[in-house]
């Protein structure tokens, strides 16, 4: 099972979702909402060869936050990993849109310097800047975008543009989302949950579960979910550039 976008710090008990990770081999890619969260949530994973820890400094506190980015510019030779970054164009985040901007771009500039990242990406009614953003600064990395709910032609565009995407269970039990990943190339596609923000059956979607969505995922691409399981593996080889364990690297 693979988890490429979950806020393990956020649970109410991390430890225990960490150690259950652990006994069912699950690959997760923990990420941040602030660069002030990074050690403390990589600390929790420090026994769990599978899970890696993101460095981030999400969208909708960037305004709150901002003041971070030199914490964030400190660490970011320490990770390979980079999220959760992004935009929101929602209208409780619109007015706070020049420091979303200011930090994303810093961001990304950051990334450039530093010979690129693995970023998994936030563009909630941003997905028009965020390709943007990430067409202006090319060599930033490799972008992942979660969760990714915008119109089919900016899917398009971000497929043309090289952009990964990883999709979890709430977003494909939406008709929209299923529509969206279908035109996804199954190469570029990887599981995620973004629990404990992501709930289903009224409680947090919890790592392993992206098994819900590989089960979607195999009647999208008519496959056994055996073999949508080995295709996600090899996906994940694939970003991450590992013969050996998938996610590596710090
Ligand atoms: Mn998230």
């Amino acid at each position: 099972m693979i988890d490429l976008h979950c806020h393990l710090d956020l649970y109410p008990d991390p430890h225990s979702v960490v150690h259950e990770c652990h006994t069912r081999g699950t690959y997760v890619l923990s990420v941040t909402t602030t660069p002030s969260a990074w050690e403390g949530t990589h600390a929790l994973a420090k026994q769990a060869p599978r899970i890696r820890t993101a460095l981030g400094l999400h969208p909708q506190i960037a305004h709150l936050r901002k003041a971070e980015l030199p914490l964030f510019e400190k660490l970011l030779p320490k990770v390979r990993y980079v999220g959760e970054i992004g935009l929101d164009g929602g209208p409780e985040y619109k007015q706070f849109w020049q420091d979303q901007e200011l930090v994303f771009n810093r961001i990304l500039d950051l990334c450039v310097q530093e010979g690129g990242r693995i970023m998994t990406l936030h563009s909630r009614r941003a997905a028009t800047p965020v390709l943007d953003a990430l067409e202006a600064r090319s060599q930033a990395g490799t972008p992942i975008l979660h969760w990714f709910s915008g119109s089919q032609r900016e899917l398009s565009r971000a497929i043309e543009m090289g952009c990964w995407f990883s999709v979890g269970p709430a977003m494909l039990e939406t008709n929209k989302g299923r529509q969206l990943v279908a035109k996804m190339p199954r190469d570029r596609v990887l599981t995620e949950t973004d629990g404990p923000f992501a709930q289903t059956e009224g409680r947090p979607l919890l790592p392993w579960e992206t098994a819900r969505a590989s089960a979607v995922l195999a009647s999208v691409w008519n496959h056994s979910q055996d073999a949508v399981e080995q295709q996600l593996r090899q996906n994940l080889r694939t970003l991450t550039g590992k013969s050996g364990l998938p996610l590596d690297g710090t």
